[in-house]
């Protein structure tokens, strides 16, 4: 590889030496501070791919001296040593490579060799969300992990004012009763549905004897023909997790127990397992609370 800048250098971390290629060496030329970081990252791939033929010194300089007023006359080599991902930029990045897939097998090649590795040194694959509760601070609510509701969904014991959607805490009557959020898209308009009922049961006091929200959570992403299905809450049968059906095709439904009862039912795979794993449904929503 041809290093032009001298920008090839070594890191010594943890005892150990790595190769790598140093922005600053073009800062004597360029303002590479003002560059956006994804073409800071861009650069880098560059520097460390200079052969004088896919990837020349003018192309380096070209996207060094970067004008975000002018328009683009030049492309940019696109080899990143890593490319990380969440959610919304994840999914297309899958839905081109089944493309790719589908356009390979269209021109009678074998969609297997569209298969790239990426190597990760760490894959997070979710992080949940942070209830945004700081504005209702100083009001004597329990806003410890979100706004802690009681099992109609109230705040705070006060008749009209109700909490829905991720930000709620609630205790579902259906466990063990201890408040706890829920991510998961059909809870909110579950929820809100349930607190409609309550705020007009108390306004015409029609219902003086509300019934407590006491859902089945569920949960489901799909991922092109790979799904993932949850009924139930999984995290209170992590100690008695059972294979309920993993026979036909790779399909995979998981059962979470807790003292001996169905708690929760994870299915993983094709379209088939989602009507497979809708069997269990009955059963979680038939079982009886749990005694603690
Ligand atoms: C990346 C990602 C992937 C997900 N994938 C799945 C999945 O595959 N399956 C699944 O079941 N669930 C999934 N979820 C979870 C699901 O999206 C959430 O549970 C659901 O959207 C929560 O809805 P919500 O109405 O409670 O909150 P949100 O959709 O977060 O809506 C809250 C709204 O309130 C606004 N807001 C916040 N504070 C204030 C304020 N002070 N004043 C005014 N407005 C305010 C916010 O801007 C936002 O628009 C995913 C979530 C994320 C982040």
């Amino acid at each position: 590889m041809i290093d032009s800048f001298g920008a090839r250098s070594t890191l010594d971390v943890g005892g150990k030496t790595y190769e790598i290629y140093r922005l600053d060496a073009l800062a004597d030329r360029f303002d590479i501070a003002r560059l956006p970081y994804s073409l800071r990252i861009l650069l880098e791939q560059l520097l460390r791919n200079e052969d004088g033929e896919n990837v020349t010194a003018a192309d380096i300089e070209a996207l060094a001296g970067w004008d975000p007023t002018a328009v683009p006359t030049k492309e940019i080599l696109f080899a990143p040593a890593r490319v990380l991902m969440q959610d919304f930029t994840g999914v297309p990045a899958l839905v081109d490579l089944a493309a790719m897939r589908d356009a390979m097998v269209d021109l009678g090649g074998d969609p297997a060799r569209v298969n790239p590795q990426v190597p990760a040194d760490l894959v997070v694959e979710a992080i949940g969300s942070i209830p945004s509760t700081g504005w209702l601070e100083g009001n004597g609510l329990d806003l410890a992990d979100g706004v802690r509701t009681d099992e109609l969904l109230r705040i705070g014991g006060l008749p009209y004012a109700v909490a829905v959607g991720d930000v709620g805490r609630f205790p579902n009557a259906r466990y063990d009763g201890v408040p706890r959020r829920f991510e998961h898209w059909a809870m909110p308009a579950a929820m809100a549905k349930h607190a409609a009922r309550t705020l007009i049961a108390h306004l015409t006091g029609a219902d003086p004897d509300p019934e407590p929200f006491a859902p089945l959570p569920t949960f489901w992403s799909d991922q092109h023909d790979f799904r993932l299905l949850a009924f139930g809450v999984p995290a209170l049968g992590l100690d008695d997790v059972r294979l309920l059906d993993g026979e036909s095709g790779g399909d995979l439904i998981a059962g979470y127990h807790r003292e001996g009862l169905l708690v929760a039912v994870v299915a993983l795979g094709g379209r088939a397992v989602v009507t497979r794993a809708a069997r269990y449904r009955a059963e979680l929503l038939r079982r009886p609370a749990l005694t603690g």
